[in-house]
């Protein structure tokens, strides 16, 4: 189907009306509030909730809470967890109650911050923090490791004790 063009009258041919338009609109942000950040002294404050980058976290007793189970790894749409789960061998400090990951790498430079592996984690061991600014030097140091992303993730209270030994 062929549309018809509308022909433009001896007014709009030299743009007149859009450039009096753009000029509106040059004045009004001339004088609105201003809203450049002195990036990186003045940062934005993130709200509650905001999805940044994920890091796992440890309960208040110190353990990390992951089990290993790897449902993050699987349902993470750009493949940016890898999980090594452990090996048949019992953890010396938790006995054989609950697993513990081997390892466990998030490539940041993968993670969307869609917050998939946070709803689907069984043991509300792994979170989207407030973290948005993540850089590094070359493509390995955004390859985050299980030290790296616990000690970002910190403590978590949770009234459910989960780990007992014995
Ligand atoms: S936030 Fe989304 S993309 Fe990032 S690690 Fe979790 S599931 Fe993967
Ligand atoms: S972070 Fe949660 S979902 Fe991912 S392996 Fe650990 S327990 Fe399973």
């Amino acid at each position: 189907m062929r549309i018809e063009r509308k022909e433009l009258n001896w007014w709009e041919k030299p743009y007149i009306p859009a450039v009096v338009y753009g000029f509106l609109v040059t004045v009004r942000r001339f004088f609105s509030r201003k809203v450049t950040m002195q990036y990186p002294e003045e940062r934005w404050v993130v709200p509650e909730g905001f999805r940044g980058a994920p890091y796992l976290v440890r309960d208040q007793e110190g353990r990390i809470k992951c089990v290993a189970c790897q449902l993050c790894e699987f349902v993470c749409p750009p493949k940016a967890i890898t999980v090594t789960p452990p090996g048949p061998e019992a953890d010396p400090e938790a006995g054989n109650v609950e697993k513990c990951p081997r390892d466990f790498h998030i490539d940041m430079l993968r993670c969307i911050y869609c917050g998939l592996c946070q709803e689907v984690c069984p043991e509300e061991a792994i979170f989207l923090m407030k973290d948005n600014t993540l850089c590094g030097y070359n493509r390995e140091e955004m390859d985050y490791d299980m030290g790296r992303l616990l000690d970002l993730g910190g403590v978590r209270e949770d009234k459910i004790r989960k780990w007992k030994n014995k």
